[in-house]
């Protein structure tokens, strides 16, 4: 359009000469004017309207500025850190309640030992409290039900507490005379007639002297056997004779017990024990190697 506008004024003020002396020409003149004055913004202004709400002023949060990262320090050998270390503790922590503070009063652990002829199956038996009867006690006592004999579990005739030595020395006799019986008397083993296993009681139930290993869990008494065809071998009634297959067999398991425990007093060792076989392990000579066999 300015290109347009261009043209058209310079045809005008080429033609436009004054020896025509023509008056229509001061009419293009002064529209040529207008056309080449510069251009006016003619545009109303804007109404004035209601002003827009100033932006209310917010200041910004002063931040700190950010550091770079600081390595942390390198634990020490028990692996705690230096921070950890000089960490004071925490003054406004809030105290505990009354319920944690104090906690409920548990009982004390017990300790005892585990007897592995338990854990391997040889013995079937549940650990016992420990017991503390004056000069007698044990810490692990277990309760005997039955031994195993040949693949066999036998029972016995009631649960006797021993010590884990004890028990562990059981299933290598009871194997050797269940096959005496099987051998001799044509009839397994079917149940281990047993007298008391722990008993506070002095030697030979004497008022004065030592302390029975009865005391310790570490003797058992064994009145007799019965077999799987019902007969009952009692070492009371079946010692003698003793060239009978029943007196012979209870000998041979009298003899038998000497390889496996360290005292074995019978019907020969004296009167006290004219009923019944007496094993333990007790300690006898200075190192423990020597052996009661009676
Ligand atoms: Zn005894």
């Amino acid at each position: 359009m300015d290109v347009i506008k261009s043209l058209f004024v310079v045809l005008l003020l080429s033609v436009g000469t004054p020896a025509l002396g023509q008056d229509w020409l001061d009419g293009l003149q002064e529209l040529a004017n207008e056309l080449t004055a510069p251009a006016q913004d003619t545009r109303s202004p804007p109404p004035a309207g209601p002003k827009p709400p100033e932006r209310p002023v917010v200041e910004r949060p002063k931040v700190a500025p950010v550091l770079p990262p600081v390595p942390l320090p390198r634990p020490d050998f028990d692996g705690a850190t230096d921070a950890e270390a000089e960490t004071p503790p925490a003054d406004d922590a809030e105290p505990m309640s009354e319920e944690v503070a104090a906690p409920a009063a548990e009982p004390a652990r017990v300790y005892q030992g585990a007897c592995p002829a338990v854990l391997q199956g040889f013995v079937d038996a549940t650990m016992g409290d420990p017991i503390e009867e004056g000069a007698c006690g044990i810490q692990s006592p277990l309760v005997v039900t039955a031994v195993l004999s040949r693949g066999r579990m036998v029972p016995l005739s009631s649960p006797v507490t021993t010590s884990c030595a004890m028990a562990s020395a059981l299933p290598g006799w009871v194997a050797q005379v269940d096959g005496y019986a099987s051998a001799m008397l044509d009839s397994a083993l079917a149940q281990i007639n047993t007298g008391p296993g722990y008993m506070c009681r002095l030697r030979n139930n004497g008022e004065t002297g030592f302390v029975s290993e009865h005391g310790f869990a570490n003797a058992l008494d064994i009145s007799g056997f019965t077999l799987a065809d019902g007969r009952t071998i009692a070492v009371k009634t079946d010692w003698l004779p003793g060239n009978a297959p029943q007196g012979r067999m209870l000998r041979l398991a009298h003899d038998a017990a000497c390889g496996e425990f360290t005292t074995v007093l019978g019907p020969e060792a004296n009167a006290d024990h004219d009923d019944h076989l007496h094993l333990d392990l007790g300690c006898h000579g200075q190192n423990c190697t020597a052996l009661i066999c009676e």
